[in-house]
């Protein structure tokens, strides 16, 4: 996926949830918007005097999530478990730098997008903008009623400039004995029995609800966090 539709994304979803980590370790949200892109990143933007700016300029992290759905609201279906229409978020967690106003101003002149970024800031003096240039991300996308497929969720996982993503979720491990409980248990059919006579975990479909490592008589199912 590649930054214009990460974009593209994020504009869908519109007011998105931005998370920081504030001076003693805990976490704080608030809603911002992304306004802009290019090939260096995303750009949102903040006020110094906020509490916002201090833990990105401290920390230079940032972690966003963004839900399009067409009903946030979820009902309880005459089984008295949760009914949600289908939608998807997007989130991204990484590294974030400030960039100067100067920078903003020769990005405008190139890309109009950025011109709402400069008027922003000569209208409110105290903004400034930030460049989310690194960073993982996902999009969840989920029909838990399978409405519209056969199965639950479509996860895509994603990075940009050169954040490093090692692999996290459940895998099927050498210890396996091959019972078959996992799949049959599994809501999500986030698993399958290859020809090979081994199942495996789709992490495309997995929703690690953790079920398969619960129930296995082998303990073969590893996560990895
Ligand atoms: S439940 Fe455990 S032992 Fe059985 S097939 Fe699944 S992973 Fe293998
Ligand atoms: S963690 Fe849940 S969704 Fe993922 S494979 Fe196991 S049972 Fe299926």
């Amino acid at each position: 996926m590649d930054i214009r539709e990460i974009y593209h994304h994020f504009d869908k979803a519109g007011c998105c949830t931005f998370a920081t980590v504030d001076e003693n370790g805990y976490p704080v949200t608030r809603i911002a918007h992304f306004f802009a892109f290019d090939s260096e990143g995303l750009y949102f933007r903040t006020m110094r005097v906020k509490p916002f700016y201090r833990h990105l300029a401290e920390t230079g992290r940032v972690s966003v999530c963004g839900l399009v759905t067409t009903s946030a609201a979820i009902t309880l279906g005459p089984d008295g478990m949760p009914v949600e229409e289908p939608g998807y978020f997007i989130r991204v967690t990484g590294d974030c730098r400030e960039i100067s106003f100067e920078t903003l101003s020769r990005k405008a002149e190139a890309e109009p997008m950025f011109a709402l970024g400069v008027k922003d800031i000569l209208r409110y003096p105290d903004m400034t903008t930030f460049c989310l240039w690194r960073f993982k991300g996902e999009i969840y996308d989920y029909d838990y009623e399978m409405t519209a497929r056969d199965h639950k969720l479509e996860r895509m996982f994603f990075d940009f400039g050169g954040f490093e993503r090692p692999f996290k979720g459940l895998r099927i491990g050498p210890d396996c004995i091959g019972c078959g409980t996992c799949m049959a248990n599994c809501t999500f059919k986030a698993i399958s029995f290859g020809e090979d006579g081994i199942y495996r975990i789709d992490p495309g479909r997995c929703d690690a609800c953790g079920t398969c490592r619960h129930n296995c008589p082998a303990g073969a199912v590893e996560v990895f966090q």
